[in-house]
Parts: C-alpha cells; sequence; structure tokens
C-alpha cells in the first residue's frame, strides 16, 4: 500500500511549490484572509502556512491526511458547481506521505486549539491541546526526505524551486482579493528576510504595485478584450517597447474565473504578437479571463493548473485579433 500511495501522491506533490499551492488552497478554501508562509533554507528543512480561516473540526482530525478524505463535497452533487479549489482530498495525505506533516488548528466553536502530527501513512499519531487563535497552522518538515531520488534532486534544484515558488505566491497575491500574503525566508542564522508582503486590499492594479513594484507597472498598460459574447479578458501588458529581454514566460501571469492557471498557447500567442512589434522583447503581462463556468474544466490535471477551455479556437482567434490592436504597428 505504502508504494502505491507514494506513487499517487508524486503527482500531486511533485516540487517544493506544488506543496506550498495545495496548503495556500486548503487557507483560501477555509476563507482565510491572511495567510502566512515561513520557509526555512528555501524549504527545505521546513515549510509552514499560517491562516486565520475557519479552522478544522475535531470530528475530522483523525481523517484529515488520510487519502481522499475532503470535507468539500459535502451538499455538492455536481462537480461543475463546486467553487473550492479542493475537493479531492489528495494534497495532504501526499504531504505526510512524502514529509514529516503537523497541523495547528481551532474553529470558532473550540476554547483551545489543537496539535496533530501524522506518519507517512496519513494516520494520527500524536494530538495535543495548545493555545491559539481561530486558523491552521501546516508545518511540513523534510519535504522529500524518504524519497531519495527526489530529494536530491531537490537539493540541486532549490533556488529554482524557490523561484518557481515565489512567482506562484506572487500569482496568488496578484489576484487575491481581501487576502493577505506574507512570505518569508530564514536561510542558516541569518535573520528571516521578507519575500512577498501584501495588504490583499487593493485593485490588481495596486496589488501590481505591491508585487512587482511600481516601475514595473509604469511600463504597463491596460487592456480590455470582449472575446466572444460571455468571454472577456481585462489586465495589464508591456508597453510597446518596454517588454523586457528575458526568458519566455517570466513575469506572465494568467488567471481564469480569479484562480491562477498555466495557459502556453496564450502566452505563445502573446510573445508572438508583441515580438513582432518589439523585436527580441517579450512582454510581461497579467491576464484575467473571465468565463461562464460551463465552458472550461481546471479538474484536467491534478494540480489544477491547466484548464480545458471548450471554445478555445474561437477564443484564441478573438483573443489574437483584439491583442494585434493592442499592438498595431500605429502604436509603435
Ligand atoms: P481537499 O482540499 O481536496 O479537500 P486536502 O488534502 O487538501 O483535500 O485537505 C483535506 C481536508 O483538510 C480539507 O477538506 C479540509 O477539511 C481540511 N483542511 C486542510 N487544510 C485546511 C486549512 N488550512 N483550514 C481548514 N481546513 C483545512
Ligand atoms: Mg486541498
Amino acid at each position: 500500500k505504502g508504494i502505491v500511495h507514494r506513487i499517487c501522491a508524486g503527482q500531486v506533490i511533485t516540487d517544493l511549490s506544488s506543496a506550498v499551492k495545495e496548503l495556500v488552497e486548503n487557507s483560501l478554501d477555509a476563507a482565510a484572509t491572511t495567510i502566512e508562509i515561513n520557509l526555512k533554507d528555501y524549504g527545505q528543512q521546513s515549510l509552514q502556512v499560517i491562516d486565520n480561516g475557519n479552522g478544522i473540526s475535531s470530528l475530522n482530525f483523525k481523517v484529515l491526511a488520510l487519502k481522499h478524505h475532503t470535507s468539500k463535497l459535502e451538499g455538492f452533487h455536481d462537480l461543475q458547481s463546486l467553487t473550492t479549489y479542493g475537493f479531492r482530498g489528495e494534497a495532504l495525505s501526499s504531504i505526510a506521505a512524502m514529509a514529516n506533516l503537523s497541523v495547528e488548528t481551532r474553529t470558532v466553536n473550540e476554547s483551545v486549539g489543537s496539535n496533530l502530527t501524522f506518519d507517512h501513512s496519513g494516520v494520527l499519531i500524536s494530538e495535543s491541546k495548545i493555545a491559539r487563535k481561530v486558523g491552521t497552522t501546516v508545518t511540513v518538515k523534510n519535504l522529500f526526505a524518504n524519497l531519495p531520488v527526489r530529494s536530491k534532486e531537490f537539493s540541486r534544484n532549490v533556488r529554482r524551486e524557490y523561484g518557481k515558488l515565489v512567482s506562484l505566491l506572487n500569482a496568488y497575491a496578484l489576484i487575491a482579493n481581501g487576502v493577505r500574503f506574507v512570505c518569508t525566508n530564514t536561510t542558516g542564522k541569518n535573520a528571516r528576510s521578507v519575500v512577498l508582503k501584501t495588504q490583499g486590499n487593493g485593485s490588481l492594479k495596486d496589488n501590481i504595485i505591491t508585487v512587482l513594484g511600481i516601475n514595473t507597472f509604469s511600463c504597463l498598460e491596460s487592456v480590455s478584450i470582449s472575446l466572444s459574447d460571455s468571454c472577456k479578458v481585462d489586465g495589464f501588458l508591456s508597453k510597446s517597447g518596454q517588454g523586457n529581454g528575458r526568458s519566455l514566460g517570466d513575469r506572465q501571469y494568467f488567471f481564469v474565473n480569479g484562480r491562477p492557471v498555466d495557459m502556453p498557447k496564450v502566452s505563445k500567442l502573446l510573445n508572438e504578437i508583441y515580438k513582432g512589434a518589439n523585436s527580441k522583447q517579450y512582454p510581461i503581462a497579467i491576464l484575467s479571463f473571465t468565463v461562464p463556468t460551463r465552458v472550461y474544466d481546471v479538474n484536467v490535471t491534478p494540480d489544477k493548473r491547466k484548464i480545458f477551455i471548450s471554445d478555445e479556437i474561437s477564443i484564441l482567434q478573438a483573443l489574437r485579433e483584439g491583442l494585434q490592436k493592442v499592438y498595431s504597428p500605429s502604436d509603435v
């Protein structure tokens, strides 16, 4: 059972950023308005996600990290109508399988909090009372330590993995409305350094200024393109001649209905049109798509980063025309 479980777990939690992504999404699902992510040694020694969300009911403690335990499907008869990030109950069980997992939590119904630890099979191995505010803290130590190959891979690529994580957290912070994000890292005996800090109460514009900086913002122009009767895209793109010469996809953020996603085809299209007007440059992009839920499906891959849009061809064509207008030669 152990091996099969670890193979399956490997599909949800493939690296540092997928682990943190799942935990952050759990915090968002729990209606947190403050999410703090603290790393030690870029997540290698430990990572911790602290939220002020609803907390976890003691009824769920035993099953919390067991495979397929989820509290999010109750009352939903239709996956399409699901608005939470999670519903498969795979994240905590996968993390438990590949790291040392502990959870501190308290709901409004309890006067004290609980500290829970789990073994690699997701079985609850200890439970004690602690003082804490309402919310949840998930601590993950020695990520991948029990998987020699992945652990070596992680050590070799720590800085790259960390970079990927920071850009993922940037994506959540950019789109967040009413959620404050703080991310810190502590390396060795150095003081903790703040990687990201947002107030989370601004518009997309305000979020861009806090997350990417005012200098970056001043190189952007706002765009709004109608893609069909019911689909549109809004956001910000590099002005002509203000892109950066950096690699493909660097500083491009895409969202569908408020959810950060990978959109390689959109990125490719955008780069192509932008480079046509600005040779050798790539645009910075923060693009937020609004589409009716019946048009798309996020449940294509376990990590929900890829999405399927049923009208993709016509939507991409409308986007192409819209972008060509934005970067038409008369603007250069
Ligand atoms: P899923 O998110 O797909 O339900 P997870 O394995 O990510 O599965 O989480 C399992 C369950 O643990 C969730 O359904 C939820 O009940 C609970 N949970 C996990 N993290 C949190 C959190 N930060 N706040 C409140 N509940 C949480
Ligand atoms: Mg989850």
